[in-house]
C-alpha cells in the first residue's frame, strides 16, 4: 500500500545548519505517530518541513506517492491538504470561536460553514460556544477549538506541535486519549510532536525518538519500550539504568545487583560482557535472604506504587518501584531481587 506520507532521508534546518538529519519514516492512512524528543532537538523544525513551511536541506517528502518537498522544491502548505495545530494553540484572538473554526473553510457557503462548525464543535465535545472569544475559554477549551479548526477542512493528515503542553498533566493525558479516538473515528492520520513520554504512549500507534540530531528509532511504543536499539531510546521511553553484566549462561548474568536469571535465552554467550538496562519496576527489595544487600535511603508513596531510593554497597544509588504496599523504613537493609521478563541488553 502506498504510504500516506514518507520521509526519505530528510534533513531539516536553517540556512546550512542541519538540526535533524537522515530521517526516514512511513505513515499509513489513519495511523497516528508521535515524535518524542527533548526540547530543542528539532521537533518543530521537522513538523514545519512536513507542513511545507520550511524547505529541506536534503532528502524528499512524499505524500501519496507524490513528491511534495525536495531540495529546491516545496509545495506550498495550502496545497498539501494537511491540518496543523500549532504549539500554544494560535487561535486568532480577534475572531470568535465560529470564525476561528470557519477560517479554513473558504469558498463554502454560509450555510455549509454553519453546519461544519456545529459538526466540529460536537466532534470535540464542546457546547455551542460559537460566539465566545478565545480569552473567554479555558486552556482545554481553546485546545479543542484549535483541533476543531484544524479538522474542519477534513484533512487526511493532521500535524500537532505539543498540542497539550499548556495543560496540566491529568487533562493532557485525557485529551490525548480523546484526540486519538476522534482521529480514529474519522480515519485521520496524524503526527504529533511532544517531549512528554506518557502523552506519546497514550496517543500513538508508531513512535519515533528524535534526539542528537536524528531519529534514533521508529516503531510501536511496545517495541521501543521492550526492544530499544540503544540506551538513549531505552531511557527516553521509561526510567531505568545501565549495569555492567557478565553472562553466566545463555539465561543468566551477574551484575552489581546480583545474579539475574531470565526465562528464556536472550542471545548471551558465557563470559560475554554486556550492558543491561534495568527498570525500577524490575528491582524488588525484600527481607528474604538474597545475594546483594542495599540500604533504603528514601521512600515515596505514590498510591498505586511505592518508589524506593536504594544505596548499593558500591555507593551507587538506584531506584526501585513496587506496585504493592510493601513498606520498608528508611535506613533498613534489604536484599535485592531482579526479575526482568526480557532483558534489554546492549553489547560492550
Ligand atoms: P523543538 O521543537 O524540538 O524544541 P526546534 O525545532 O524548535 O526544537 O528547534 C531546534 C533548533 O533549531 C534549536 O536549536 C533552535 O534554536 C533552532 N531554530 C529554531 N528555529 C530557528 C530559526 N528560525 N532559525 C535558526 N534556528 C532555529
Ligand atoms: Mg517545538
Amino acid at each position: 500500500m502506498t504510504p500516506l506520507l514518507e520521509l526519505r532521508s530528510i534533513s531539516c534546518g536553517y540556512e546550512n545548519t542541519v538540526i535533524a538529519g537522515q530521517l526516514n519514516m512511513q505513515l499509513q492512512a489513519g495511523e497516528i505517530a508521535c515524535l518524542l524528543g527533548p526540547s530543542g532537538c528539532g521537533k518543530t523544525t521537522v513538523l514545519r518541513a512536513v507542513a511545507g513551511f520550511n524547505s529541506l536541506l536534503s532528502g524528499t517528502i512524499v505524500q501519496n506517492g507524490k513528491e511534495i518537498s525536495s531540495v529546491g522544491f516545496t509545495l506550498p502548505p495550502e496545497q498539501r491538504g494537511i491540518g496543523v495545530v500549532f504549539q500554544d494553540y494560535a487561535l486568532f484572538p480577534h475572531l470568535n470561536v465560529f470564525d476561528n473554526i470557519a477560517f479554513g473553510l473558504h469558498r463554502r457557503s454560509a450555510a455549509e460553514k454553519k453546519l461544519s462548525v456545529a459538526e466540529m464543535l460536537k466532534l470535540v465535545e464542546l457546547p455551542d460556544i460559537s460566539n465566545r472569544y478565545p480569552h473567554e475559554l479555558s486552556g482545554g477549551q481553546q485546545q479543542r477549538v484549535a483541533l476543531a479548526r484544524a479538522l474542519a477542512p477534513k484533512p487526511k493528515l493532521l500535524l500537532m506541535d505539543e498540542p497539550f503542553s499548556n495543560l496540566d498533566t491529568d487533562l493532557r493525558k485525557q485529551l490525548a486519549l480523546e484526540v486519538r479516538s476522534i482521529l480514529k473515528d474519522q480515519g485521520i492520520a496524524a503526527i504529533m510532536v511532544t517531549h512528554d513520554q506518557q502523552e506519546a504512549f497514550a496517543i500513538s500507534d508508531k513512535l519515533g525518538i528524535l534526539a542528537r540530531g536524528t531519529l534514533q528509532q521508529w516503531g510501536t511504543p511496545t517495541e521501543l519500550y521492550y526492544q530499544p536499539v540503544n540506551p538513549l531510546v531505552a531511557g527516553f521511553v521509561g526510567k531505568g539504568e545501565l549495569f555492567d553484566a557478565e553472562c553466566l549462561s545463555e539465561t543468566a548474568v551477574v551484575t552489581e545487583l546480583g545474579t539475574i536469571e531470565f526465562a528464556e535465552p536472550f542471545g548471551g554467550v558465557t563470559g560475554k560482557q554486556l550492558s543491561l538496562f534495568i527498570r525500577p519496576a524490575d528491582i524488588r527489595p525484600s527481607t528474604e535472604k538474597g545475594n546483594v544487600m542495599a540500604t533504603i535511603e528514601q521512600k515515596e508513596f505514590l498510591g498505586s506504587s511505592v518508589v524506593y531510593q536504594l544505596m548499593l554497597p558500591s555507593g551507587r544509588r538506584i531506584e526501585s518501584e513496587i506496585f504493592e504496599p510493601l513498606m520498608f523504613e528508611v535506613g533498613s537493609q534489604v536484599s535485592l531481587h531482579v526479575s526482568a521478563h526480557r532483558p534489554i541488553a546492549f553489547s560492550g
